[in-house]
């Protein structure tokens, strides 16, 4: 902790708040303030913007090849610290330590990913219809991009938008969510140490996010906002775009159905929702938040699964042998216990947790539900917590009516060993994503996104990059 910084980051210098404002980070697992960092106004955020928005012009011209090996560099730094930043991750968002390393490579893979698509950015040229007029394809960076991050991956939230960012040849200011400003610090001083220029990437933490970032929305100089949140700030933040006429790219809420059909392997259905609901403490926008499971076997997935969920450790996340560490703040574990409270009342069954512990930090228990009624109102809202819902259902058709009857639309998961339903039933999924027979979708090659009130656009992937670049067309007639 002693060398994490703690100050804004602006034009490749650090630098406390102009106002000296400064806000306390939580430990979640035991409640103390870990330490103060710098807490941005908007004169701060107009440093920054204009840091951005000067470095701009120069960093759009680098060579690929030095954007990209800059990347590459910070990959190296991000995997050669993964005990420290790891740590650090674990202290100020509560996530146990193995689930800390986990997010710590796969937030250095998009550096690594992006530092390979940095040199393939291609164009193009060609003959126009009439047969005279040719032309000639290129792109180019959007321009100075306002990033916003959420707390739940406070490291890989970030390096999956810094990634494409520079790869493309934009400059950035990013606010972090003030619960986890320490990761975005560190990612920052790593950044500067593998040779990410001035001005590039500037860090602004702050507890007034609507104060900073509305006028850097509608100011005009900002052309790129690439956000990931919960969905109703998304829609604010989509109005305020509006005025500029700012690109956004939209990574937003989910309620995703998890669908096991009578022909799964039970097996792998339990290992799958053990992750699909656990990864993260449920605090994931993946997370699976509604189990439809069929008649004929929701009463024996109910009992592995609880019996799974039972056995889990829960307790701070630095400790050895802990698998679920704290929920994120006791506003998050209040909206968890209410909406179990909720299900309760309308006749769940508790088949293990349920009961919130005495003592300090933010821990909730795994807890599994049978017999849900789908008047619920945690089948409407992201739990955000380690509950999973089960409900039944009898045919296909039903599963995948009620399966959509959501705005959201991130991912969801199967679950058979039939190929022709596996097939039909993840093509009528009104998602971004689908995992067949799996828990886990995530991965840095792969495009992450949703559609309905999930999202607009895709991080990761092929297309990742595209977010952050702009097409130019260059008519050029020949006689
Ligand atoms: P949130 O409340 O929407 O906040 C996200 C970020 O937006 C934070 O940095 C927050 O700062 C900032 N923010 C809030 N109001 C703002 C405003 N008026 N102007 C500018 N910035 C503003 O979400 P969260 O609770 O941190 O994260 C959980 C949500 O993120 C869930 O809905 C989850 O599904 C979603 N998520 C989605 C993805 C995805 O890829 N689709 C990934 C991870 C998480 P303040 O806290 O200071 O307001």
């Amino acid at each position: 902790m002693t060398d994490t910084p703690t100050q804004l980051f602006i034009g490749g210098a650090w630098a406390d708040a102009a106002d000296g404002a400064t806000m306390p980070v939580d430990d979640p697992a035991t409640g103390e303030i870990l330490c103060h960092v710098a807490d941005a106004g908007p004169k701060d955020a107009k440093l920054a913007e204009e840091a951005a928005v000067q470095a701009q012009q120069e960093w759009g011209r680098t060579a690929p090849r030095v954007r990209s090996e800059i990347l590459r560099r910070a990959y190296e730094i991000v995997i050669g610290r993964t005990d420290e930043l790891a740590h650090l991750m674990t202290s100020e968002m509560g996530k146990p330590l193995a689930e800390a390393r986990g997010e710590v490579a796969y937030a250095a893979e998009f550096f690594r990913w992006f530092s390979e698509e940095a040199v393939r950015v291609d164009g193009g040229y060609g003959t126009l219809p009439d047969g005279r007029n040719r032309m000639l394809l290129s792109r180019r960076p959007v321009g100075p991009c306002l990033l916003i991050t959420p707390w739940n991956f406070p490291l890989a939230m970030g390096a999956r938008k810094i990634g494409p960012a520079v790869a493309a040849g934009c400059t950035m200011v990013l606010k972090p969510a003030p619960q986890t400003p320490l990761s975005s610090l560190a990612l920052a001083a790593i950044l500067k140490e593998a040779g990410l220029p001035d001005g590039v990437l500037n860090v602004v933490t702050t507890s007034r996010a609507g104060e900073v970032c509305e006028p850097l929305l509608r100011g005009g100089r900002i052309r790129k906002l690439s956000f990931t949140g919960s969905t109703a700030v998304g829609r604010l933040l989509l109005a305020q775009s509006a005025d500029a006429v700012v690109r956004t790219s939209m990574e937003l809420g989910g309620n995703a159905p998890f669908v096991v059909f009578e022909d799964a392997d039970l097996d792998k259905a339990v290992d799958g929702a053990m992750v699909a609901k656990m990864r993260n403490m449920g605090e994931a926008c993946t997370a699976a938040n509604r189990f439809f499971v069929h008649r004929s076997v929701a009463r024996e997935f109910g009992r592995r699964l609880a019996e799974r969920m039972g056995a889990l450790v829960v307790g701070p996340g630095t400790r050895d042998g802990v698998d679920v560490g704290p929920l994120i703040d006791r506003t998050g574990r209040a909206k968890v216990e209410a909406l179990v409270a909720d299900a309760v009342e309308r006749g769940a069954r508790v088949l293990v947790g349920g009961r919130t512990p005495a003592g300090p930090g933010c821990f909730y228990p795994p807890t599994v539900l049978a017999d849900v009624s789908p008047e619920s109102r945690l089948m409407g809202t992201e739990i955000f917590g380690p509950v999973a819902a089960i409900l039944t259902f009898d045919d296909e058709d039903e599963v995948v009516r009620r399966a959509n009857d959501t705005p959201w639309g991130l991912v969801g998961y199967v679950f058979t060993e039939g190929l022709d339903r596996a097939l039909r039933v993840s093509e009528r999924l009104e998602v971004g994503m689908v995992g067949l027979n799996t828990g886990l979708v995530s991965n840095p090659a792969a495009p992450f996104g949703g559609v309905k009130q999930s999202g607009l656009g895709r991080e990761g992937g092929r297309v990742g990059i595209d977010e952050f670049l702009e097409h130019q067309y260059l008519a050029i007639p020949v006689s």
